[in-house]
């Protein structure tokens, strides 16, 4: 795709840096190779056509007793199973072409040496079971992010979005039980923080995200997720909690898929409303983008079809008026800024 000059300068400039995609578990599931085309809305490819250096692929593993009738019986096995599969593929061809990062600094390596990274995340806890071990466990097997909740209420904390007898619906202040952080939850969050690894507040009841903001003693992140202003979902975030993700020194990235159940329709001009929303709220230090792409072929996003248009969200960005080095921070700066002071 051609991209006006203006748009090709501000891509070249900055490190653009995708915090939330699942390319990674979708070549583990379809046992693909890593760093080839799988067919949905991301893959390294497709990220090196849209000049996306590094994704925040999270790996997808509920457990079948909290996270509904797609999960694991055995979902820590079935993560070690998947994280070995990740390391054999970056033994082999695909260590060529993608860069394993632990660090701020392996992005920027990436970068310079052309070459895709990704940092190894986890969408939902539930396969820690609270177990400080199996959490270090994983950070030796290069893990450096987890979500902490996704679906239902695991051993750590809750979910916005429930499971009940076998169809899901919205997490209800009113009848469901409260949900804060367990003490087991609690103590994740500082290992967390001793070890170097990113806290993300995405699919959190507002309980659990409050006990996470008051235990973490480094910068929380909502790697996708949009502003409750704009709609009015328990699934988004209120401008008190952006307000308090920002204060930590974190960052918040709306994504073009909305959080269900809605009538939303994908779009980039969905997710840039969003952006320039948080943008106005906290200033450019503080938000980014988190496209949640995964093999969506029948919902792309209308105007952002899929990494390998990322030129576009510039574009959008440019057209709202933002300059040069707010757009950069956006991209990717801020995230390198953020892993950087978690991470190293
Ligand atoms: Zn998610």
């Amino acid at each position: 795709m051609a991209a006006p000059p203006s748009t090709e300068r501000s891509l070249q400039e900055s490190i653009v840096v995708d915090a939330h995609g699942h390319f990674l578990d979708m070549a583990a599931r379809s046992r693909r190779k890593l760093h080839e085309s799988l067919g949905g809305l991301t893959d390294v490819p497709l990220m090196r056509a849209g000049g996306v250096i590094a994704q925040l692929s999270a790996c997808w593993m509920p457990d079948v007793r909290i996270g509904g009738p797609h999960g694991s019986r055995q979902p820590f096995r079935d993560l070690v199973k998947m994280l070995d599969y990740v390391h054999r593929e970056l033994d082999g061809e695909a260590g060529d072409h993608v860069v394993l990062a632990r660090t701020a600094g392996d992005i920027e390596w990436a970068a310079a040496e052309s070459k895709t990274a990704v940092v190894l995340g986890l969408e939902g806890g539930d396969s820690l079971r609270g177990d400080l071990g199996r959490l270090r466990s994983l950070y030796n097997a290069g893990l450096r992010h987890v979500c902490l909740v996704h679906e239902g209420r695991n051993a750590i904390g809750v979910a916005t979005q429930v499971w009940e007898g076998g169809t899901m619906r919205v997490y209800d202040p009113r009848i469901d039980e409260p949900g804060g952080l367990s003490a087991a939850g609690k103590q994740i969050v500082r290992e967390m923080n001793r070890l170097g690894m990113l806290v993300d507040v995405t699919h959190m009841v507002e309980e659990s995200f409050w006990d996470t903001l008051e235990v973490s003693t480094a910068p929380v992140i909502a790697s996708h997720g949009n502003a409750r202003a704009l709609r009015d979902t328990v699934r988004y975030l209120t401008d008190e909690q952006i307000r308090a993700v920002a204060e930590t020194g974190g960052m918040v990235c709306p994504s073009p898929f909305p959080l269900g159940p809605t009538r939303e329709r994908p779009s980039l001009e969905m997710m840039l409303r969003h952006v320039d929303h948080m943008v106005r709220l906290v200033g450019p230090d503080h938000v980014g983008f988190g496209t949640d792409f995964l093999d969506q072929t029948g919902a792309r996003p209308t105007g952002f079809g899929d990494i390998g248009e990322t030129p576009r969200v510039v574009e959008g960005l440019l057209e709202l008026g933002y300059g040069a080095a707010a757009i950069r921070k956006i991209m990717g700066g801020n995230f390198l800024r953020v892993f950087g002071q978690v991470a190293g």
